[in-house]
C-alpha cells in the first residue's frame, strides 16, 4: 500500500457546489485539518472565469482558508501562453468578467473575427451571433483555437445539461474544417498537468486526488498514477462506478475521509 503525502482537491462538488460556490458540508474544516497537519494540497479547478487569486479570494469570504498560490485554474496559464504564440487579438466566448480578466492582462478582447485566437470558456448566455463569429475568425482569418477546458457537459444549478468548452470547440473543429491542435487549458491538458505536477513536486505515486468527476478527474489522474478518492457529493453516485471507473476510495462525506486520515489511512 502507498503512503500518499499529497493531495489535488476538486473544487465544485468537493469543496463547494454551483456557481454562488457554496461550501459543502465539511470544507472548511477540512482544509483546516490539511493545513493544521502540514499536508501539501492543491485545489484543481476547471473553472473557466476566475484567476487563482480571485478564486482563492471568494473561498477564504467563505471561510475556506486557502491563501491564492494553492488554486490552480486555467485562468492562471492562459495568458502567458497567449504570449508565449504571439496572440495579441482574442474573440472570446465567454463571460464579462473573463473578457476583463484578459484585458486586464493587456490582450485585445474583439467582438469581430479580425483576431488572432478564440477563446471558448464555459458561457451561459452563448449566441449565434457569436458561434458565426468563431468560425469566421478560424477559418477564414486562421486564427487559433483555444479553451479553458476540455469539459463535455456541465449540470447546471436547474438540473439540466449544457454543452461544456470542450464540447463547442468540437464543434467549432468540424464547422471551420480546424485541423491544428486542439490547445486547453484545463485539466488534463499538458499545461495545466505540468503546472500542477511542478508545483507539488512529488512522486505521483505520493499523491491522491479527491474528486467528485469519476472521469476526467478519477480515472485520469490514476492514469498518471496518482490514487483516486471519489466523493459522492457532486454530480456522480455510487451507482456510476463501473468496470472503467474504478476509484481506489470511495467517501459520502469529507468528514469521513477526515477520519480515514486520522486513522492513518495515508500512512499505512
Ligand atoms: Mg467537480
Amino acid at each position: 500500500m502507498r503512503r500518499t503525502k499529497g493531495l489535488l482537491i476538486d473544487l465544485d462538488g468537493v469543496l463547494v457546489q454551483g456557481k454562488e460556490m457554496k461550501p459543502l458540508p465539511g470544507a472548511r474544516d477540512f482544509i483546516t485539518f490539511l493545513r493544521d497537519r502540514h499536508m501539501p494540497f492543491r485545489i484543481v479547478t476547471n473553472n473557466s472565469t476566475g484567476s487563482p487569486a480571485g478564486i482563492a479570494r471568494r473561498l477564504r469570504k467563505k471561510g475556506i482558508s486557502v491563501s491564492d498560490h494553492t488554486v490552480i485554474s486555467p485562468l492562471g496559464i492562459c495568458p502567458q501562453v497567449f504570449r508565449d504564440r504571439s496572440v495579441e487579438k482574442v474573440f472570446v466566448m465567454g463571460t464579462r468578467e473573463l473578457k476583463d480578466a484578459l484585458s486586464a492582462e493587456g490582450f485585445h478582447v474583439r467582438t469581430d473575427p479580425g483576431v488572432d485566437a478564440v477563446l471558448v470558456a464555459q458561457d451561459r448566455t452563448l449566441n449565434f451571433e457569436e458561434i458565426k463569429t468563431a468560425i469566421t475568425a478560424l477559418r477564414e482569418n486562421g486564427a487559433a483555437l483555444f479553451s479553458m477546458n476540455d469539459n463535455k457537459a456541465i449540470l447546471d444549478d436547474d438540473g439540466l445539461l449544457f454543452a461544456g468548452a470542450g464540447a463547442i470547440c468540437r464543434m467549432l473543429i468540424y464547422a471551420a474544417d480546424y485541423h491544428r491542435r486542439f490547445v486547453h487549458f484545463g485539466k488534463m491538458g499538458d499545461l495545466y498537468n505540468n503546472t500542477l505536477f511542478h508545483q507539488l513536486s512529488m512522486e505521483k505515486e505520493a499523491l491522491a486526488v479527491i474528486s467528485d468527476d469519476l472521469y476526467t478527474d478519477i480515472k485520469g489522474f490514476q492514469e498518471e498514477g496518482l490514487m483516486g478518492i471519489f466523493l459522492t457529493t457532486g454530480k456522480y453516485r455510487k451507482t456510476d462506478i463501473t468496470e472503467e471507473t474504478r476509484p481506489d476510495l470511495v467517501f459520502d462525506r469529507l468528514s469521513e475521509l477526515m477520519d480515514f486520515i486520522r486513522r492513518g489511512g495515508f500512512h499505512p
